[in-house]
């Protein structure tokens, strides 16, 4: 049983906001060639500006250590108590309504700056159980109790720690500029994003009730494949709907010389996992994305023994709701289809059950894309914001517009790896270590974690902009 729950534990960890497919290079040229979104020509700004010099400054002297303090000291998904008293203790320092412990552990810090809309800005928090190899001086050797109460190593290889040190950088820069932004801000520390379960459980606790339910909602999430000093987003669809299968097959065991006194469970999930690889392929618009990969195959204890039952563990990835729910009914149909053709009784027929809680689809809303877009091209420069193809990684960041509020949603990535360092890599023949690798810490945090704050205050100060009041 608790080799069970770990193994539905890791399925999650892989479920969620992993992004480890990286984007290819031509893909990305091609993607960026056929833009959907058309921003004007735009002057960088020079490298001495002002709000880049101030956050510059501020990561010298205040972001490294509290970057290196999150990093050194990780926690796991719903046990980000000390995360997120130390993330309250900053947003409260300067002059936000703070409110601890919203979804377990969560953190919603309000700031209202005059009329206008309110803009939310979301940092998720946990961890990894993963045994950082990272090389960094300040690596976490931490330790400590995952939410079943078992001991685990942990660290933030999905650098979860960028994004909180970069909601603060950003947060440190507009509380200094209030006479720029007109508004309210909603800045949140979201728990157990890792699990899927984070977000879910903010809404559920009253995010939208007890706190100004926003207009906006903006995210970001460093990329280790992406070069330090590029962003990149996919307006519409970007990230899949992330849904986990389990499918018990029943049999009749026997000896292995006499199959025909058998229902081999073996032999009948072959045919399942064949058979499932026609919705895709034969059910499915060959112009609509989607996976489903069976991850695991596990049976029998013997070479001469036909076993009673086998058990197969899918990944089930789509974008949109009708190909989801025809994945999920279609895997339940051949399931069961393949063990009527093989003689098994209805009460014999596979059992599939399907985790309730799933990561629906991420939708970067088109016209919001478009103005995030150009706020950080304005600033950047065209060629360091560009298109990409969406990916079929999950992150749910996408549960904030799946409510009745319907609230337009977009969340970018942020390079994670110098090119240099990718260069090295692909060079020597290694694969780059990705989100969740034990290798992987940002190689330029100050640059990565200064980039990130400059585009969230740079996009906040676009949606909040004094003018829309007139
Ligand atoms: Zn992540
Ligand atoms: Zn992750």
């Amino acid at each position: 049983m608790k080799k069970q729950l770990l193994g539905a534990a890791a399925a999650l960890v892989l479920a969620a906001c992993s992004q480890p497919e990286a984007v290819e290079p031509e893909a990305e040229t091609a993607a960026s060639n056929t833009s959907s979104i058309e921003v004007a020509e735009v002057n960088p700004i020079p490298g001495d500006d002002a709000l880049r010099q101030a956050i510059r400054e501020d990561y010298a002297n205040y972001l490294q250590p509290l970057y290196e303090h999150f990093h050194a000291n990780p926690e796991l998904s719903f046990m980000e108590v000390e995360t997120a008293a130390r993330l309250a203790e900053e947003l409260r320092a300067l002059g936000f309504e703070v409110t601890e412990g919203v979804g377990q552990t969560g953190v919603v810090a309000v700031m209202r700056n005059g009329e206008g809309p309110t803009l939310m800005l979301r940092a998720d928090m946990d961890g990894l159980p993963v045994p950082e190899n990272s090389g960094v001086s300040y690596a976490s050797q931490a330790t400590g109790l995952n939410r079943f109460g078992e001991e685990q190593p942990i660290m933030h290889a999905c650098a979860h720690d960028t994004h909180m040190t970069a909601l603060v950088g950003a947060a440190r820069q507009l509380v200094e500029m209030t006479d720029e932004w007109s508004g309210t801000l909603v800045l949140i520390g979201q728990p157990a994003e890792e699990v899927g379960l984070g977000a879910v459980a903010m809404l559920e606790d009253g995010l939208y009730d007890r706190f100004p339910v926003p207009d906006f909602n903006v995210s970001f999430h460093t990329f280790a494949a992406t070069p330090v000093g590029q962003i990149t987003y996919h307006p519409g669809y970007a990230m899949a709907n992330v849904d986990t299968v389990d499918i018990y097959v029943q049999g009749r065991g026997g000896h292995g010389a006499y199959p025909h006194t058998t229902k081999d469970p073996i032999y009948l999930g072959a045919q399942i996992v064949v058979a499932l690889q026609g919705l895709m392929s034969r059910e499915i618009s060959p112009l609509e994305p989607g996976v489903v990969t069976v991850g695991a195959f596990n049976a029998g204890l013997k070479h001469n023994i036909i076993s009673d039952e086998a058990h197969l563990q899918l990944t089930v990835r789509s974008y949109s709701d009708e190909t989801r729910e025809h994945l999920l009914s279609g895997i339940r149909r051949i399931a069961e289809a393949q063990a009527a053709s093989y003689g098994l009784r209805p009460d014999e027929y596979p059992r599939v059950e399907i985790e309730e809680v799933y990561t629906p689809a991420l939708y970067n809303n088109p016209e919001l894309s478009a103005r995030a877009v150009a706020a950080m091209r304005t600033r950047f420069g065209i060629d360091a914001v560009s298109e990409v193809q969406p990916i079929m990684g999950g992150e749910d960041f996408s549960q904030y517009h799946r409510t009745e509020e319907n609230i337009p949603t977009f969340m970018f990535w942020v390079g994670g790896t110098t090119q240099e360092r990718l260069d090295q890599f692909t060079a020597d023949g290694i694969a780059i270590p990705s989100n969740h690798s034990p290798l992987f810490a940002p190689n330029d945090p100050a640059e990565t974690i200064s980039q990130a704050a400059e585009a969230m205050t740079a996009i906040t100060l676009d949606l909040l902009a004094v003018e829309q009041e007139s």
